[in-house]
């Protein structure tokens, strides 16, 4: 990726007046000052930052308008290079700044400003909707995979596939919102899909809309830059069933919130369901308005955990009979065994194996898999974490994970820190003094002297270890 970097003089034409921020660059500028003041200190940040006024991107190119040429040449000279590194964390679309003289700055305060004309060229990431009808909103397509019937039930996810059915099958609302969260790739799409397709066929006339919260943002842009709002709000608001799935991507837009929460009041006051999915759990949901949080934690939050072995294997189990393949038990268990991120690493496993199988004609074995597998499994191992072995040591001796980083010094404790530092370094690629700072900023030596001492232990004691082994295969699988 190329680094963004001060551009040329001319090399954006004199069109500045012709740009128009969208609400979502206005909000990355609010967190790139942010970051800028924080970076070169408040009051620099006001005297210089804060002036400036974003007008809008030129290509790759955002442009900056300053009040007067003075304070042009002190940014350019003093501000830019933070400026770049604070955009290049935001938004890394953006590959140079330009400032200009801009006397007559533009209001970019409130929503109402956003309305320029449909032909104002914007950011590249709203072009696709630029080529949708105005007056018109949508949803997404729902994946005909997607249904409960292929939805595998275990612990994890128990409690969220028997909420998402309810409200499914329930005319009225019973809670609501239905708030469903979990980690990337656990089935919160799926879920959200299943809800629709089954409210079409117990339902049908209940209007059902689902989207994600990307595209309500992108909808909700276009109706603001078309001046069409009412048709807007008519729209979301006349449905029996609202679903937006990832909201977390609204963390931070502020407008767009906005307008989410209006919506979602709405609905709900007249009973209508609204069902969201997320990331994380509404308290824990980052730069979303307060009342926003605490109003989707109002119905049912249910969520979805990290996948058990059991749930791996029965969703290979289930996947593999539902194409029509064979698979050697033994591979459908390693993969269940290996494979632990999640479920769509799972199945992209799968489909390479069995891809793999057919382009070269030969039966399916542990070999192979593990061959075709190579990089996926690598990855896999590298995730275990020193956080993951703290706790797994702590509890197979029964000590608090507290004391995994303090100080005490009692055999019954310091030997099992001591474990948990060894394996650390054998299981991970981490360096001793990154291991030292996760146990409590203990000095690279410590570790170091750690590892010596049970592989000392080791060579001694037939029964340490073994309790050594058995330990790290268990993190190993
Ligand atoms: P998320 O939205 O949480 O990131 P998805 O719903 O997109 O995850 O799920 C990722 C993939 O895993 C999808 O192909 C989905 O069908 C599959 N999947 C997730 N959970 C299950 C499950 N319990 N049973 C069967 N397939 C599942
Ligand atoms: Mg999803």
């Amino acid at each position: 990726m190329a680094q963004p970097q001060l551009v040329d003089q001319g090399a954006v034409a004199a069109s500045a007046d012709r740009l128009t921020p969208t609400t979502m660059l206005k909000d990355q500028w609010n967190m790139v000052k942010e970051l800028v003041a924080a970076d070169i200190g408040i009051s620099h940040g006001k005297s210089w930052i804060d002036p400036l006024e974003l007008l809008g991107l030129d290509g790759m190119i955002l442009v900056l308008g300053s009040p007067n040429s003075f304070a042009k040449d002190w940014v350019e000279n003093h501000y830019l290079e933070p400026m770049i590194k604070a955009w290049k964390q935001i938004n890394m679309v953006i590959q140079g700044i330009k400032i200009v003289i801009h006397e007559a700055p533009v209001t970019i305060a409130n929503t109402n400003s956003v309305t320029s004309p449909p032909q104002a060229k914007t950011q590249e990431t709203f072009d696709s909707f630029e080529k949708e009808e105005p007056g018109t909103y949508t949803g997404a397509p729902l994946d005909n995979r997607f249904t409960f019937e292929n939805f595998v039930v275990g612990k994890p996810n128990e409690l969220a596939y028997a909420a998402a059915l309810r409200v499914a099958e329930s005319s009225t609302p019973q809670f609501n919102p239905l708030f469903l969260y979990g980690g990337v790739g656990l089935g919160k799409t799926h879920l959200m899909h299943a809800i629709a397709w089954k409210i079409r066929q117990c339902h049908p006339a209940r209007k059902v809309i689902y989207l994600s919260a990307e595209k309500f943002m992108y909808q909700f842009v276009r109706a603001l830059r078309y001046k069409d709002m009412v048709s807007f709000k008519d729209q979301f608001r006349a449905v029996d069933v609202l679903m937006i799935d990832d909201v977390q991507f609204i963390s931070g837009k502020d407008t767009t919130q906005e307008e989410f929460f209006h919506t979602f009041n709405a609905l709900v006051d007249k009973n209508h369901q609204v069902i969201v999915s997320a990331d994380k759990s509404p308290s824990d949901l980052e730069n979303m308005e307060e009342r926003l949080k605490s109003r989707l934690g109002w119905g049912l939050v249910a969520d979805i955990h990290p996948t058990t072995y059991e749930l791996r294997l029965g969703i290979l189990q289930a996947k593999s009979a539902a194409l029509g393949v064979n698979m050697p038990k033994e591979v459908l268990e390693f993969l269940a065994f290996k494979i632990t991120s999640n479920i769509r690493e799972l199945e992209g496993a799968l489909n390479r194996i069995l891809a793999h199988a057919s382009l070269v004609g030969r039966s399916i074995s542990l070999d192979t898999t593990q061959e075709v597998l190579r990089d996926l499994l690598r990855s896999n191992d590298q995730r275990l974490t020193v956080e993951e072995i703290q706790r797994k040591v702590a509890e197979y001796f029964n000590i608090k994970m507290s004391d995994m980083v303090s100080n005490r010094r009692m055999q019954n404790i310091a030997r099992p820190r001591q474990i948990a530092m060894y394996i650390a370094k054998q299981l991970t690629s981490k360096s001793l003094p990154e291991i030292g700072r996760k146990f409590g900023g203990r000095d690279h030596t410590t570790i170091l002297h750690a590892v010596r001492k049970i592989q000392e232990l080791c060579a001694d004691d037939f029964d340490f270890a073994n309790d050594v082994e058995i330990l790290k295969r268990s993190l190993q699988t």
